[in-house]
């Protein structure tokens, strides 16, 4: 099994070096061509409208949309879920559209250092270490998505189907349960929604 991860600018390295700790294979993907042959891909965290003009201008715009739409599994990390929204606030821009939430960029504030909360999960017993770094805060989510964590009483972990969006840094942690979800999702997507308690 192949994961794809956008390597165009942040922390990509990270992403990888997490998915190589479960013992999965993973591409840098910058061409619509890098993309052949991945189960899924992640959207790491970064400026999501440097982002969003290099996935225009490289075609892989289109091409990730129509991953998805084929069940290829997606997993946004903070800019990431900016460029899966359908709709995203301050200031609005276009994204790929692919999950049903309103998210408002720099939501949480324009911290420049990190900021580390504990929050209860459904992924697992213990707390869920959230890394968040200017992440956009979700406001509206549609009635069918999952909620997996959340913080300050807004989501920060949801997932619908083969979608998967966090708000905050999970590869920024050495916990792999986030990943590790993916993976399943990844490997499972008839069950994906069921696959988490
Ligand atoms: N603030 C960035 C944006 O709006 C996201 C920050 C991040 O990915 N850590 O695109």
């Amino acid at each position: 099994m192949k994961i794809g991860i956008l390597a165009i600018q942040g922390d990509f390295n990270a992403h990888a070096a997490m998915l190589h700790k479960l013992g999965v294979e993973t591409v840098e993907v910058r061409t619509v061509a890098d993309l052949r042959g991945c189960r899924g891909i992640i959207l790491p965290g970064g400026e999501s409208t440097t982002q969003l003009q290099f996935l225009q201008e490289e075609g892989l715009f289109d091409a990730i949309r129509n991953f998805s739409a084929q069940g290829g599994a997606v997993f946004g990390t903070c800019a990431g879920a900016i460029l899966l929204a359908t709709k995203v606030e301050n200031p609005p821009q276009s994204s790929l559209g692919l999950l049903d939430i309103t998210v408002l960029r720099n939501g949480y504030g324009r911290q420049l250092a990190s900021d580390v909360f504990f929050e209860p999960t459904s992924l697992k017993s213990d707390p869920l270490e959230m890394v968040f770094i200017r992440g956009p805060i979700i406001e509206s989510i549609a009635p069918d998505i999952q909620i997996l964590a959340s913080h300050e009483e807004k989501p920060a972990l949801v997932q619908k189907n083969n979608l998967l969006a966090a708000t905050f840094h999970p590869e920024l942690t050495s916990d792999p349960t986030v990943h590790r979800h993916f993976l399943q999702m990844v490997a499972s997507p008839a069950t994906n929604t069921s696959s988490s308690r």
